[in-house]
């Protein structure tokens, strides 16, 4: 393999700065289980803050948020309503049922990964004892399998307004919701207003090693410590992880414009190579992207023995870019492919 290796697998490859190593070995600590981790609750407290949310809690990840939220909001046996080839369905291991009780009920999304709200309208159940209950439905923004497709405010406003006729809770699961916020210009807690809670990953684009927040009313928190301790995510001396965080929030943020710009220049030029596809045309850090003539699994293995680590998901490759992947990452990356291609299958 071609040496180094330029790795577009994830976002979550993503390691830690200098300068966010040394928040970390800096962090005061406590013990979190009892509250009294200092650099925790300013992390919780920074992030309920730019979210817009009363409270926030720290979490070992993203699957773990989502799960937790999922228990706080719905009783036993409840259907979750969510999007077709959604993470919290695809890739949580089925928590919600496995752990929760908790049925997962689909309904189709667009091609920007929106709920078909007509089709959410006809998930949501009557009251009669026929039927299982309605706990709450599940936006996902920005959407992964849709391409890191972005949501916009009305978009997410729909969403409420359906819920609120029928009483029901909305949770955002935006594990890249600031990759959203900076893609649409607008304060990240404009979008998580229309959910009654969401989380955030911190381990993605924004860097940090570990963790995500869950974000919500301070009642909703207080339920979802209860959770996560039960899932056995109550840590001790977080502040190592919460340190990072802090550290992402207030200096990671606004560069996830140069991942989006880098994943266009990058779709503009494999657009320009024979029989590419975009699948769709990036709007933020993921870029899928099909060839005329390839097996998707195929192409995957030979970008990979090429130095050019991806995956294939579902029939497309999918190339992610991220901290630590700069321009010039993406032109050796580009000029691997296209050798890669022009050998041919
Ligand atoms: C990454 C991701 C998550 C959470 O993943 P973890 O690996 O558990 O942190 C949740 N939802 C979406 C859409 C994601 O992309």
């Amino acid at each position: 393999m071609p040496d180094p290796p330029i790795d577009l697998r994830s976002d979550t490859v993503t390691l830690p700065s200098p300068e966010m190593r040394a928040a970390i070995a800096n962090a005061e600590l406590g013990d979190d289980v009892f509250a009294g981790d200092p650099t925790v609750n300013r992390l919780q407290d920074m992030a309920a803050e730019m979210l817009g949310k009363e409270a926030a809690l720290l979490v070992s990840s993203g699957t773990q948020g989502n799960l937790i939220a999922q228990l706080t909001h719905c009783p036993r046996g409840a259907e979750v309503i969510v999007g077709e080839g959604s993470h919290i369905i695809e890739h949580e291991a089925g928590g919600a049922w496995l752990v929760g009780g908790l049925g997962l009920h689909t309904v189709p999304i667009d091609s920007k990964g929106r709920l078909d709200l007509g089709a959410v309208r006809r998930a949501i159940r009557p009251d009669d004892p026929h039927y299982p209950r309605t706990g709450l439905v599940c936006v996902e923004n920005t959407h992964n399998r849709a391409g890191g497709t972005v949501q916009n405010e009305e978009d997410v406003a729909a969403v409420r307004d359906l819920a609120d006729k029928h009483k029901l809770p909305v949770h955002i699961d935006g594990a890249r919701i600031f990759n959203a916020a900076v893609k649409l210009g607008v304060p990240v807690a404009n979008l998580a207003a229309y959910g009654d809670s969401i989380t955030f990953c911190l381990s993605k684009g924004l860097g940090c090693p570990i963790g995500s927040v869950l974000c919500g009313s301070q009642d909703f928190i207080n339920d979802a410590r209860r959770y996560r301790k039960v899932l056995g995510g109550g840590m001790r001396q977080a502040g190592i992880i919460a340190a990072a965080g802090i550290y992402a929030l207030e200096n990671m943020v606004e560069r996830l414009a140069d991942d989006h710009e880098n994943a266009a220049y990058a779709a503009e030029e494999l657009a320009e190579m024979p029989g590419v596809a975009l699948s769709p045309p990036p709007e933020t850090n993921l870029l899928y992207f099909t060839v005329d003539g390839w097996k998707s699994h195929k192409l995957e293995r030979k970008l990979n023995d090429a130095g050019v680590l991806c995956f294939d998901e579902g029939g497309r490759i999918r190339w992610v870019t991220h901290y630590g992947i700069e321009r010039s990452h993406i032109d050796e990356a580009l000029d691997r492919t296209r050798a890669v291609l022009k050998a041919g299958p």
